[in-house]
C-alpha cells in the first residue's frame, strides 16, 4: 500500500510542484487549499503525513497541528510545516505546537522529499515495537519493564506512561497539555502542575549518581526526550 500524505497549501503552483514530485516517489497525495477544509479532511481520514503551510485561509497550519494533536487518531501523525523566511520564533513556536518538523520556503524540493521520508521511517517502528531504546534506557513495552544500563528502573504506571510518550518522539517537545493529553487522557481533567510532579519523580528514578538526565526541559514549552542523550551512544 502506497503511503498517503496530504498537503495543505493555497500557493497552487507549490502544491502541485510538491505533488508532482511526492507521487513520483510513490506516495498517494492529496492537496487541500484551506486549513479548515484540512481539518475535516483529517477528521474523516488520517494520512501516514501532513505537510501543512503556516499561513493558510481558514485555519494556519500551527493551529491545525494543535488540533491534530488532541485526536488519538492523528496524535502521532508526522506534521511538517512549510513556513515563510523571518518567522524565526514563530518556527520554535511551531515545532513546540507539536510539528515534527519545518521546511522555509522557499526550499529545494529534493531536502523536502528526503524530509518526508525520514519522518515516515522514524514514524512507522513504534506501531509495532514491543520495545523502545534509547541510549542505556530500554523500554519492555509488553513486560512493562524499563533498563537503564542493565539495571531495572522501577516506574509507577504514570511516570511508565510519561516515558513511553516521551521516547516515542525522541527530540519533539511536548507542552503539559498535550503530554496531559497522551498521557492522562483527554477527559481527565488534571492541573498542569501534576505533569512537573511526574517528571520530576521519573527523573528521579532514571537517574543515578552522574548519569545524564534523559528529559529535557524546554522553558516555556514544555518536555522532551533529549534525542542527543540518543546519538551520544
Ligand atoms: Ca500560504
Amino acid at each position: 500500500m502506497k503511503p498517503r500524505i496530504l498537503i495543505v497549501e493555497d500557493e497552487e503552483a507549490l502544491a502541485t510542484l510538491l505533488r508532482y514530485n511526492l507521487e513520483r516517489e510513490g506516495f498517494e497525495v492529496e492537496t487541500v487549499v484551506r486549513g479548515d477544509e484540512a481539518d475535516t479532511r483529517l477528521k474523516e481520514q488520517a494520512p501516514d503525513l501532513a505537510i501543512l503551510d503556516w499561513m493558510l485561509p481558514g485555519l494556519s497550519g500551527i493551529e491545525l497541528t494543535r488540533r491534530l494533536r488532541t485526536r488519538p487518531e492523528t496524535a502521532r501523525m508526522p506534521v511538517l510545516i512549510l513556513t515563510a523566511r523571518g518567522e524565526e520564533a514563530e518556527r520554535v513556536r511551531g515545532l513546540s505546537t507539536g510539528a515534527d518538523d519545518y521546511v522555509v520556503k522557499p526550499f529545494s524540493v529534493p531536502e523536502l522529499v528526503a524530509r518526508v521520508h525520514a519522518l515516515l521511517r522514524r514514524a512507522k517502528p513504534e506501531h509495532v515495537a514491543k520495545s523502545l531504546k534509547a541510549g542505556e534506557i530500554e523500554i519492555d513495552r509488553e513486560k512493562r519493564r524499563v533498563h537503564r544500563s542493565g539495571r531495572e528502573i522501577e516506574l509507577g504506571p504514570t511516570e511508565f506512561r510519561l516515558l513511553e510518550f516521551l521516547m516515542m518522539s525522541p527530540g519533539r517537545v511536548f507542552s503539559r497539555e498535550q503530554l496531559l493529553d497522551g498521557v492522562w487522557g483527554r477527559d481527565v481533567y488534571i492541573d498542569e502542575r501534576t505533569v512537573d510532579v511526574h517528571v520530576g519523580r521519573l527523573r528521579k528514578a532514571l537517574s543515578r549518581g552522574r548519569e545524564t538526565d534523559p528529559i529535557r526541559t524546554v522553558r516555556g514549552a514544555g518536555y522532551s526526550f533529549n534525542e542527543r542523550f540518543v546519538s551520544e551512544r
